[in-house]
């Protein structure tokens, strides 16, 4: 693109993935979550071009960009672009103060690996918009308006967290995060001696964008049912086990399966929480290993590499516990790891997954770290 020859970028933010220690697919059934960003992250440079509304964004790492007009936004054949869009499209409802604008793109956050790149580019473009033009958006407006372009634009029906994750999270800390309210508490974690590794199973099953929509769906047709029982009820956040176990007659057996895994996963974000604030490691890996079987067996967006990855993990006594981290149908396992251990499981998950898959695993330590930044700025 020819503006790559003359660029000299105004503002350059850091926009990190993200982890759930637990809580997976809570977020739209509007329960508990436990996230927090990671070092891993989508860098934007702008500048802006003086332009009424000719835009330019080229994403580095996919070597492609496009040209836009802000004032005919449409969504776009090609995927990435509908992340960029549909985030200009809901801050074109919001205001009238983006003009032209060039901006690039670079990561080394893996695409399509349950760690939110997707959320990552949605807010790290809202956010850079908002310093470069003033729009006077706020940090829950950034969130909010990322979340609706990826429904809108992006096509997927995600929940409030993967946004969140991304613009809210604090060093050192997860949020608990009532994705009813929007209430959030930043628990500290301290694992040590133990840390946190991330085995990218390095296969993204098409499936993740429609299944994740058929499980809302299934969420919602349980609830339609629980109502009739409990009127109170608006979302499974509202269910208890022994109510569910009441309407047990009258849901399907896939929708029970759904229901059943939901209820379950939203007390153990809570019980994590409070098995973090009481330094009970051994507590949090276990209700992991409990939280992926729920994954794989009862929801059932796992995959054979996730399962086998997660069972790998099992046959060692230094990890505490390990799941499938993110939406589904593959990406990447989360293990809670011994320090002085980690080189020899990373070695023998590598060799055992090349043998089973003949798949390369990548794998690294994440440290829960920082929300949305203007670079090289530690404190806004
Ligand atoms: P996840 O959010 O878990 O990474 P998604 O499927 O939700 O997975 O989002 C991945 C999509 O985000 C990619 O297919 C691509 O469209 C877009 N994306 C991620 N990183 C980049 C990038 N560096 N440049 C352009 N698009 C990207
Ligand atoms: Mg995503």
């Amino acid at each position: 693109m020819q503006f790559l020859n003359t660029f000299t970028p105004d503002l350059v933010i850091e926009s990190p993935g993200r982890i759930n220690l637990i809580g997976e697919h809570t977020d739209y059934n509007m329960g508990y979550v436990l996230p927090t960003a990671i070092e891993k992250k989508i860098i934007f440079e702008f500048q802006k071009n003086g332009s009424d509304s000719e835009c330019n964004v080229y994403s580095k790492g996919f070597n492609v960009g496009f040209q836009l007009d802000l004032n005919e936004l449409s969504k776009s054949e090609i995927e990435w672009e509908n992340y960029i869009l549909g985030v200009l499209n809901e801050i074109s409802k919001r205001t009238d103060k983006v003009n032209g604008f060039n901006c690039t793109i670079q990561s080394n956050l893996p695409a399509g690996s349950g760690l939110s790149s997707s959320a990552a580019l949605e807010c790290g473009l809202a956010f850079g918009l908002n310093e470069l033009f003033d729009l006077g958006l706020s940090k829950i407006d950034i969130v909010q308006l990322s979340q609706i372009a990826e429904h809108t634009y992006a096509g997927t029906q995600c929940g409030i967290m993967d946004q969140f994750a991304s613009v809210m999270s604090e060093t050192g800390k997860v949020i608990l995060l009532d994705c009813k309210t929007l209430e959030s508490k930043m628990i500290p974690i301290t694992l040590d001696p133990y840390t946190l590794i991330l085995l990218n199973t390095r296969v993204s099953h098409n499936l993740a964008t429609s299944e994740y929509n058929v499980r809302k769906n299934e969420c919602e047709q349980g609830v339609e049912v629980i109502k009739q029982y409990f009127p109170e009820v608006t979302s499974l956040r509202d269910v208890s086990e022994k109510m569910l176990l009441h309407c047990k007659p009258h849901l399907n057996e896939i929708v029970y399966k759904r229901c059943s895994f939901i209820v379950a996963e939203n007390q153990r974000v809570l019980e994590v929480a409070a098995a973090l604030e009481s330094n009970d490691l051994t507590k949090v890996g276990a209700l992991l290993y409990e939280a992926h079987e729920g994954i794989s067996s009862q929801y059932e967006v796992s995959c054979p590499e996730s399962d086998f990855l997660v069972a790998v993990a099992k046959t060692d006594a230094n990890v505490l516990g390990a799941r499938q981290t993110g939406g589904g149908f593959g990406g990447c396992t989360l293990n809670i790891v011994h320090r002085e251990a980690v080189a020899s499981f990373i070695e023998m998950a590598t060799k055992e997954y090349k043998e089973k898959f003949d798949i390369e695993l990548e794998a690294f330590e994440v440290r829960p770290s920082r929300g949305t930044k203007v670079a090289g700025l530690e404190v806004r």
